[in-house]
């Protein structure tokens, strides 16, 4: 997106990757479905940012989700929103808005320089970067826009090297942590067995006075998916500071307790409660021994503690999971750091953009928004600084 803005400004442009091609994230981001963006009302888009949403605000207003939509439609892509309001390509995928994203590059005379490692700046203020055969390339730019991406799926491409690289400079940041991450829960051995890979359709998880409602995925080292992804910051939080958390799952959400009670009562004689859950509120095996990791192996036989425990069962969260497979990360580039335009203050001429500023969002489109906007207005601010030079 900067590449963009930069080369349509009338700038001659070079990307450096340090990877054999771009945009890797990218692409692995559209094989379970390119969630560009999200078209909820502005007001509620922007609180998807909690802590960071005053610093993104004015750039989200600059660039908000009509314009990213705008931009995709613009290289080709149909787009369409889901119930959930989410907005994907039609395809679904992000190869064919990557590929008409370097088509548009090309027009504009970008240059894309791969297997480039950034290394930092040399004595004169040149950027260094590594190449594949090792040899020190370095390169006097007029301006330059970092976006070296989070620490997630490092292999990808994007693993916080950078965070040292800027710590020498004195630039303030954030520690890296994984965001939208799954979290390790101690399940039994015979729990983990049988139902690991298996999905909770449709729950509701309560942590710290927030609902969550949606799906999420029963792993072998604890839990994962959208519904957790969205607690994920303060769930970490309150690990790293009481060593758990304590999450409530309601695995009925539409059906209040005395429903649930009511259902449970009418089954026959000689049914056992499993059957009758099963039956009755047509519970899945995996959701019965939810209740059984949660409450003891036996399930009782009172309708209204069981229908209690449908509607409460408390699952203990003990690490969140690495940021090798977390979705995203929090922390990076503090913006006490950057300028209105993103310009690192102590580095005159150096902008950043992207997951490598100190923010974070949960899924639903809202990380490659922001990426993307932060793209915007640190380019706009490259080509003021170089107009202005
Ligand atoms: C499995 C998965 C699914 C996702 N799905 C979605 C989704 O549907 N919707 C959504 O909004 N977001 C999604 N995301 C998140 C989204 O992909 C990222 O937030 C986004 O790609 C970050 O963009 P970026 O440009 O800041 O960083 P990146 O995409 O990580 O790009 C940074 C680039 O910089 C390069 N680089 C890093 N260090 C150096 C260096 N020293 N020298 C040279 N090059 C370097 C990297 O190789 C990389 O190509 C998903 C992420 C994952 C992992």
């Amino acid at each position: 997106m900067a590449a963009e803005i930069l080369s349509a400004g009338g700038v001659a442009v070079t990307v450096y990757e340090r990877m054999p091609n771009v945009g890797r994230k990218f692409l692995l981001a559209g094989r379970g479905g390119l969630n560009l963006t999200h078209s909820e009302p502005f007001e509620a888009f922007i609180a998807r940012y909690g802590a960071a949403a005053a610093h993104l605000r004015p750039i989200l207003e600059h660039f908000p989700p009509a314009a990213l939509m705008a931009w995709a439609e613009g290289l080709g892509q149909e787009l369409f929103t889901g119930s959930s309001g989410r907005v994907f390509p039609k395809s679904m995928k992000a190869s064919p808005l990557l590929r008409a994203c370097l088509a548009r590059l090309r027009a504009q005379h970008v240059t894309i320089r791969s297997r480039h490692e950034w290394q930092g700046w040399d004595d004169s203020g040149a950027l260094t970067f590594r190449t594949a055969d090792k040899e020190i390339v370095r390169v006097a730019a007029d301006a330059t826009v970092l976006a070296l991406g989070g620490g997630s799926w490092p292999k990808l491409g994007s693993d916080g090297t950078w965070m040292g690289t800027l710590a020498n400079r004195g630039i303030a940041t954030a520690p890296l942590q994984p965001s939208n991450c799954g979290f390790t829960i101690g399940w039994s051995d015979i729990f983990r067995t049988r139902f690991a890979g298996q999905p909770l359709k449709n729950v509701a998880l309560t942590f710290g006075g927030q609902t969550i409602r949606g799906d999420c995925v029963v792993t072998g080292y604890g839990i994962e998916g959208g519904a957790i992804y969205a607690l994920s910051p303060h769930l970490r939080d309150c690990i790293a500071a009481y060593g758990s958390a304590a999450i409530t799952v309601d695995l009925r959400p539409d059906a209040t307790l005395d429903q649930l009670a009511k259902r449970l009562e009418r089954p026959k004689r000689g049914q056992s409660m499993t059957n009758v859950l099963r039956k009755a509120i047509n519970m899945s095996p995996l959701e019965i021994n939810i209740l059984r990791e949660a409450h003891g192996v036996d399930i009782g036989t009172e309708c209204l503690p069981i229908a209690r425990n449908i509607k409460s069962s408390t699952l203990t969260l003990l690490a969140p999971q690495g940021i090798a497979r977390a979705i995203s990360t929090a922390g990076g580039v503090a913006f006490s750091a950057l300028d209105d335009k993103l310009m690192l203050r102590d580095l005159p001429g150096i902008f950043a953009a992207g997951e490598m500023l100190d923010w974070e969002a949960p899924t639903g489109g809202y990380l490659l928004q922001a990426c993307m906007a932060t793209g915007v207005t640190a380019a706009r601010g490259a080509l003021r600084y170089l107009k202005n030079a």
